[in-house]
């Protein structure tokens, strides 16, 4: 499965965080589905379309992200 990667810095983990401030490790599939990088956390009641990534400040929705290759600067 591949994983979808950031725009800026080509990291590929992220993390989302719910009403209370608390944050999840995910990861995005190439179907943009939104996966817990642990697999016992439960990601109910975060929002999950917008990632932050863990690389640097990026942040944005699970469908801005590109697959390799394609890149896409923003400013
Ligand atoms: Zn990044």
């Amino acid at each position: 499965m591949r994983k979808l990667k950031c725009p800026q810095c080509e990291v590929h983990r992220f993390f989302v965080k719910n009403e209370s401030g608390d944050n999840r490790l995910v990861t995005v599939n190439e179907n943009y589905e939104v996966v817990a990088v642990h697999s016992i956390d439960s990601l109910v009641g975060f929002d999950l379309n917008m990632l932050y990534c863990l690389g640097c400040s990026w942040k944005g929705s699970p469908q801005s992200l590109r697959s390799e290759k394609i890149k896409e600067k923003r400013y």
